[in-house]
């Protein structure tokens, strides 16, 4: 690989760490053991690893290890806790309740829930991507059994307030579920804390390796239970079957290690990095904006809107080198506005026209330097051809325009 390219979307997947993939690789053919096998020198060297990487995760998150389901990602973990509560919990309700700006590994679960006969609630958010907790808890009836809110947006980083939402869970007693993957890892997450039942998150998205994940399930006060929804074994205490992916397995635990030792530093270097970006943009460009809350937000996250440039185009004047999202979504026919940012309030012209940033452990501030540069060419360029953006210099007020059909 061009050794230029500079990697700015670590909310899609970070690299492995080369201490994970170190901590890992003895797990794939030296200690190639099952770990349900309980009767050979072989399956015990896996199952201490396991026992090991289990310990690892529980003490970043502060719970207890006996409360750690191993799954193959955030995806399954997702469908794991909103199926196997909607399951396990059928005689006491069948409503549950989301926001729109959810992963889809949660909404389209949510969608399967109805299919299946239960009741799902939408949350609108405000403006700045947060969950009005009296809407919420306006939300929450008779037949309610779980509320699953995300800790921290993939598309904004905007962080959701965990704690009141869990005391308001806890007084109207329902479960609370919480999709952490984007915040794992990266800022202090203590599910006990914050009346979290079920937490979902995943090894690729914290310097680990893909097709292993998480799903914290409470064992006490309350004892929560799941219905597997996986058969097989009875792995995972029953709510998982199985053979457990040893090497992954250890890799996550080795990046939970690495990152309660890192996570402080890394987020005081990160957040200055983003803002650096933040400040170079509001000073060099007019007519940008940045989506979702500035308060609550991740460190590493930056998602900005530069009006009357459209997102694709202009990373094609830097995507040879540097890798970003953008706030359309392809779907089969058509480019689609981001849901996320059409929840925020953001209309489709200014939703085409977002990037998202998200920097990693190993972004660099040269690769930021660079990154201002060239996406600030790029937005001039782009601006400089488009005959909206003339009219919007003229004075010309675009909304009152009447565009002809095309
Ligand atoms: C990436 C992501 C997922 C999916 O995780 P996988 O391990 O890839 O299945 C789920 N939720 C959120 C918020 C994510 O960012």
């Amino acid at each position: 690989m061009n050794s230029k390219l500079i990697y700015l979307d670590n909310n899609a997947t970070t690299p492995t760490d080369p201490r994970v993939v170190e901590a890992m690789l003895p797990y794939f053919s030296q200690f190639h053991g099952n770990a349900a096998s309980r009767n050979h020198p072989f399956g015990w060297a896996a199952e201490k690893a396991v026992d090991n990487a289990r310990e690892q995760i529980a003490k970043l998150i502060d719970v207890d290890s006996r409360e750690i389901i191993f799954t193959s990602g955030a995806t399954e973990s997702d469908n794991l806790a909103l199926k196997g509560v909607y399951e396990m919990y059928s005689r006491k309700g069948n409503h549950i309740i989301t926001l729109k700006t959810e992963h889809k590994a949660v909404l389209d679960s949510c969608k399967k829930i109805e299919k299946m006969g239960g009741e799902v609630t939408y949350l609108d958010v405000e403006a700045d991507g947060l969950v009005d907790l009296s809407k919420l808890e306006n939300a929450i009836k008779e037949n309610t059994i779980l509320v699953s809110i995300m800790y921290a947006n993939n598309e904004t980083g905007v962080i959701q307030p965990m704690k009141e939402i869990g005391e308001l869970c806890a007084k109207k007693g329902v479960l609370f579920m919480s999709d952490a993957t984007q915040a794992i890892g990266k800022i202090p997450v203590h599910p006990k804390e914050l009346g979290i039942h079920l937490m979902a998150f995943t090894g690729h998205k914290m310097y680990g390796p893909k097709g292993v994940g998480v799903l914290f399930v409470n064992r006490k006060n309350p004892r929560v239970k799941v219905t597997a929804q996986i058969d097989g074994g009875g792995h995972e205490r029953g709510m998982r079957s199985g053979t457990l992916n040893v090497p992954g397995i250890v890799g996550m635990g080795k990046a939970a290690e690495l990152a309660m030792l890192e996570m402080e530093e890394e987020a005081k270097r990160l957040s200055y990095l983003r803002d650096k970006l933040e400040n170079a943009f509001s000073e060099q460009l007019e007519e940008i904006y940045i989506n979702g809350s500035l308060e609550n937000r991740m460190p590493h996250v930056t998602n900005i809107s530069f009006k009357h440039v459209e997102g694709e185009g202009l990373m094609m004047t830097f995507n040879q080198n540097i890798g970003v999202s953008s706030g359309s979504a392809c779907t089969s026919a058509s480019l689609e506005p981001s849901y996320v940012l059409i929840a925020l309030g953001l209309g489709d012209d200014l939703a085409h026209s977002s990037i998202r940033f998200s920097l990693g452990r190993f972004t660099t501030e040269e690769e930021i330097d660079i990154t201002i540069k060239q996406v600030s060419a790029g937005v001039t360029h782009m601006r400089d051809l488009s005959p909206i953006w003339e009219m919007y210099k003229e004075g010309i007020d675009l909304d009152a325009v009447e565009w002809s059909e095309h």
